[in-house]
């Protein structure tokens, strides 16, 4: 799975990326991190990075992206990753394509975490105040003063990707104001309804998991050759026949919409139910 998360500062991508690194064992790659990384070994691009992050504004893209490309190659990537905090500019989301181009890699999904921005000085000020009771080092870029710049530099610079990503069809929209738990859920129901998680209980429901990844695979250049093969979809596999060709007419349906928005794949119950039932009608047996 290889995905972007993306909102404002304390909208809970950190919080939300580490869920989904336990889940799915992917590997998370903040920028924020690494730079923070980067300043406290005092490394040449720590050196730079140091005042511009203390003051919010974002550091040079050259930097992060050279930082980004190089991670990239290492080989704890191969079963996917999560983007935090990167891209946060257009022309970073520009070179970011080129990068996975050139990779051979494949993003699933950018999820935005969408959150009142009057929430956010709040969420920030718990965040300080824990972060002293548990005794840690407050991060020098958590005052109000920097927040607000940091804000406004999303507004302003990070904010357009919403459109950019939202243009390329690889948008999903997360109310982030919901408690962490509800957001968690909420995530991976939308990430196994697109098809960027095995749905659980993959194994025992191979049969339905085959036809809808069939289903999904022709459906994507055309709807109707979508539906054709959903049709087909229980043939492939008898033992689950029904709930088969639910997941294949759910996949078929959902590969339909992609040529109006990402969102439209979403539908409310999704693949990984059906092929739960699938898991369930075996266990019986
Ligand atoms: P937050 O999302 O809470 O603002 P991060 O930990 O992601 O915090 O980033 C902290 C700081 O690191 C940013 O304010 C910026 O200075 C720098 N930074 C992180 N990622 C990027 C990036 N992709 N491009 C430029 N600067 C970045």
């Amino acid at each position: 799975m290889r995905l972007i998360l993306l909102g404002p500062p304390g909208a809970g991508k950190g919080t939300q990326a580490q869920r989904l690194v336990q889940k799915h064992r992917i590997v998370q790659l903040s920028t924020g991190e690494m730079l923070r990384a980067a300043v406290a070994a005092q490394t040449p691009v720590g050196l730079q990075a140091k005042d511009i992050m203390a003051s919010g504004s974002l550091v040079p893209d050259e930097i992060v992206i050279g930082i980004i490309s190089d991670r990239l190659d290492q080989p704890d990537m191969k079963n996917g990753f999560i983007l935090d905090g990167f891209p946060r500019t257009v022309p970073q989301a520009a070179a970011l394509d080129e990068l996975l181009k050139k990779k051979h890699i494949k993003l699933d999904a950018v999820v935005e975490l969408r959150v009142n921005e009057s929430a956010l000085l709040d969420r920030v000020e718990t965040r300080v105040a824990e972060m002293r009771a548990r005794g840690e080092e407050v991060r020098i870029d958590d005052t109000p003063e920097v927040l607000s710049k940091r804000l406004a530099n999303y507004r302003t610079l990070t904010e357009p990707l919403i459109h950019y990503y939202s243009e390329r069809r690889k948008l999903l929209t997360v109310d982030g104001m919901m408690t962490i738990e509800h957001v968690t859920r909420e995530i991976n129901r939308i990430l196994s309804a697109i098809g960027a998680v095995e749905p659980k209980g993959a194994k025992a429901a191979a049969p339905a998991k085959k036809a809808a990844a069939a289903a999904r695979k022709t459906a994507k250049p055309a709807g109707k050759k979508a539906a054709k093969t959903a049709k087909k979809a229980p043939k492939a596999a008898p033992k689950g026949k029904k709930a088969a060709s639910r997941v294949a007419r759910k996949a078929a349906a959902a590969a339909k919409g992609r040529g109006t928005a990402m969102a439209k794949k979403v539908a409310k119950k999704t693949p990984a139910k059906a092929s739960k039932k699938v898991t369930k009608k075996r266990a019986k047996r």
